[in-house]
């Protein structure tokens, strides 16, 4: 699922991408992977051939049980950027780090990606803090980590104040949402170790953690 006011547009760094239509505030949820999305057990994603797999791998998400999700409405073109606005951190949804004007393209960081082992991509967001080469690896970094947890947590404090377009589809997904609206701001109390890339309604169950 994807919030509103975000449109595909041409980009200045890829082909296309995620830019937003009004101005997005700091703490909304941007995306999550939902029940809508589309998705490729493992099965089926081992049966897939090499081209198609590649090219579902560019845009989807390979998950920790070995299926590949594709984000739906159009959550699937969001680019990197090494200075992301959007950031999801131990959180099973994308929440906006920083507010996002009218008109800025929408990215995350792929490194967060963790579930995707081996991934990486030559990045060419060509701001100061670019790391050039994005590996799923660097989602382990420490000094990335600390960095993504102040956003992120920064973040988690406006998330109750601010407007949520995707308020029903998480409340009924998402614990980690569900804990930040009840006034939990701290990583360690609102994440459920179900990341992005693990979302609960793939396996329900998974204990907190796993
Ligand atoms: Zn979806
Ligand atoms: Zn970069």
């Amino acid at each position: 699922m994807l919030t509103k006011g975000i449109d595909v547009r041409a980009s200045r760094t890829h082909n296309v991408g995620l830019f937003a239509t009004e101005t997005i505030p700091a703490g909304t949820a941007i995306w999550n992977p939902c029940t809508k999305c589309s998705r490729w057990s493992k099965e089926e994603v081992a049966a897939l051939p090499g081209a198609r797999f590649a090219a579902l791998d560019t845009y989807g998400h390979l998950l920790s049980d070995g299926s590949l999700l594709l984000p739906c409405l159009g959550a699937y073109l969001m680019n990197h950027s090494c200075e992301a606005n959007v950031l999801d951190l131990g959180l099973d949804f994308g929440v906006a780090v920083r507010d996002i004007a009218a008109g800025e393209e929408v990215t995350c960081d792929y490194a967060t990606f963790v579930e995707d082992i081996g991934w990486s991509m030559e990045c060419r967001c060509r701001g100061p803090r670019c790391r050039g080469l994005i590996t799923t690896e660097q989602g382990g970094d420490p000094e990335i980590r600390v960095r993504w947890r102040e956003q992120v947590e920064g973040a988690l404090r406006q998330l109750a104040a601010v407007d949520q377009p995707l308020h029903d589809v998480l409340t009924e997904l998402s614990e980690p949402y569900r804990r930040a609206l009840g006034g939990m701001t701290a990583l360690e109390q609102v994440s459920t170790g179900a990341s992005v890339c693990a979302p609960s309604f793939v396996s329900p169950g998974r204990p907190a953690g796993a």
